[in-house]
């Protein structure tokens, strides 16, 4: 074996003279006048990397650490400058400014200076598989205001048809659901629960058993099933309880330690308010088996928003897809006057976000900085995307926040201001300078780094690079990343990012819809 000192100089030099000489530099300053280590100024060590950059750099040869430094986002009071060290995909330990240099010992270091470090954001409701798609901004505009995600879902049986929107099946080609993974590790995301997942970007929680799912939970779109619905709207009012009324099953097909979270009061109708309450009695009676989520929830009353509270039923609010279908969303001030935990997804991309930040920021627009009386701020919104969402799916000792033990699931995204919130919410893809899934570096922004990149992170698309081992044919997937780019450069396909920069088209409609018509 070689020793790691003098292995750590030779590597480091011959990766990347430039960034070792500084550190060197920097050790030796402070080694050479311990007594004057709190004047070793952390402005001064960010001059090491240029503003709104990082900088790789290699490990000793037996290094099994990874040092991530910036500034770190650990909970919604704002930012410190320090250092996560991870090793085995989990962080040990969150390092404070003073004590980085001799964390750095030969671990793989990203020094990102000033830029945030936040945990990677976390998608509890998408559908993968149909989320390659996208309406014009017109056909957008052009939908009516809905009263209930029957009167638009083909298969429903409801309704004469007319107003249905015409939707192409969920994908299982590898290919496509490879660039749809991509497009939202590439906005920070690490972690996505919904129908449809590859290996080796994002993590993935579904329902189905396979391996692409590290997670299991049971996702359920249509939980009560189509008798069960024909039932509920012929309903005029709740029935009472004790009474011999019928009481609708939910489908489930995880065991009871897998989380619950079913799609239910998606619209503003009573059939809408009347799901949510069968759910509500039916997570009382089974409240101690499970974690228990709520997609939507856009029918319930500021009554039933209580008792979501009250059985701690987080609720995934989904506001873009809620207000281009619904023309409303969930009543988020009783939501928060109730205390219930909330957590955010994109649904899909035929009426939802096409990524995280999107859909962070169409919140922003309904309830946060973009409205006219905000009750949101922006950084109850990063705990909704970060570490409430890792709770609605029962994955809070999992994944979710900067805390030793868990999973290094990590986004750095660019310092804009001294808000680092605000920035998130300012954030495209283009600011999102690196994402980690359990400590290793998946995508980023190759112009976010000043220096080499690691050498698995061969891939590129646009100013973007990716380090990910593509399916191989021992896996039945044999396909390269120049078809990946060609899978998603048809025609009325989501790209994966924008190249101007700009939001996606979608984000100006983030507003309240009325009903043209009275419904009937
Ligand atoms: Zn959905």
């Amino acid at each position: 074996m070689i020793a790691a000192g003098p292995v750590r100089v030779r590597v480091s030099v011959t990766r990347s003279l430039a960034a070792a000489l500084l550190f060197w530099a920097m050790l030796m300053g402070a080694a050479a006048d311990s007594s004057a280590a709190h004047a070793f100024d952390s402005d001064e060590h960010v001059s090491v990397v240029p503003a709104g950059t990082c900088r790789f750099t290699a490990g000793g040869f037996e290094s099994e650490k990874t040092l991530i430094v910036g500034n770190l986002l650990t909970g919604t009071g704002g930012a410190q400058y320090g250092a996560v060290l991870v090793s085995g995909g989990r962080i040990v330990e969150l390092v404070p400014d003073d004590g980085i240099e001799s964390a750095a010992g030969n671990a793989v270091v990203f020094d990102c200076g000033r830029n945030y470090v936040s945990p990677g954001l976390i998608n509890p409701h998408e559908h993968t598989r149909y989320s390659f798609q996208m309406l014009t901004a017109g056909d957008r505009e052009a939908l009516p205001v809905y009263a209930h995600r029957d009167e638009w879902i083909p298969e429903s049986g409801f309704g004469d048809g007319s107003d249905k929107i015409r939707y192409k099946d969920g994908t299982d080609d590898a290919k496509t659901l490879f660039w749809i993974e991509l497009r939202h590790l590439l906005a920070g995301t690490t972690l996505i629960a919904g129908s449809g997942a590859v290996r080796g970007l994002a993590k993935n929680a579904g329902s189905r058993q396979r391996p692409q799912y590290e997670y299991p939970a049971d996702i359920r779109t249509f939980p009560f099933g189509p008798e069960a619905m024909r039932r509920i709207r012929r309903l005029r009012s709740f029935p009472d309880p004790g009474t011999e009324a019928f009481r609708p099953e939910l489908t489930e097909d995880l065991p009871a330690r897998a989380p619950y979270v079913p799609h239910v009061a998606e619209g503003t109708d009573l059939a809408a308010r009347l799901e949510g309450l069968f759910f509500l009695d039916y997570v009382a009676t089974r409240k101690s088996d499970r974690r228990f989520s709520l997609i939507h929830g856009v029918g319930l009353d500021s009554g039933d928003i209580g008792r979501l509270g009250d059985l701690d039923v987080t609720l995934i609010w989904s506001p873009r897809s809620n207000v281009a279908l619904y023309g409303e969303t969930a009543d988020i001030p009783a939501l928060i006057r109730e205390n219930v935990r909330m957590a955010i997804g994109t649904d899909w991309s035929v009426s939802g976000s096409y990524n995280m930040l999107e859909e962070l920021r169409c919140a922003a627009e309904l309830f946060g900085r973009g409205s006219g009386s905000p009750v949101l701020s922006s950084a109850d919104l990063w705990q909704m995307a970060t570490g409430n969402g890792a709770y609605a799916l029962g994955l809070e000792a999992v994944t979710g926040k900067l805390e030793a033990g868990l999973a290094a699931d990590i986004m750095v995204f660019r310092k804009q201001s001294g808000d680092p919130f605000d920035d998130l919410l300012r954030a495209t893809a283009q600011e999102v300078l690196a994402t980690f899934v359990d400590g290793r570096l998946r995508s980023g922004n190759r112009a976010g780094f000043s220096g080499a990149l690691p050498e698995d992170c061969r891939y590129t698309v646009g100013t973007h690079f990716v380090c990910a081992e593509l399916p191989d044919a021992a896996r039945g997937l044999p396909f390269g990343f120049e078809e990946v780019l060609q899978a998603n450069r048809k025609e009325d396909i989501v790209p994966l990012y924008r190249e101007d920069r700009q939001p996606f088209p979608n984000q100006a409609e983030c507003a309240l819809r009325t009903r043209a018509s009275p419904q009937p």
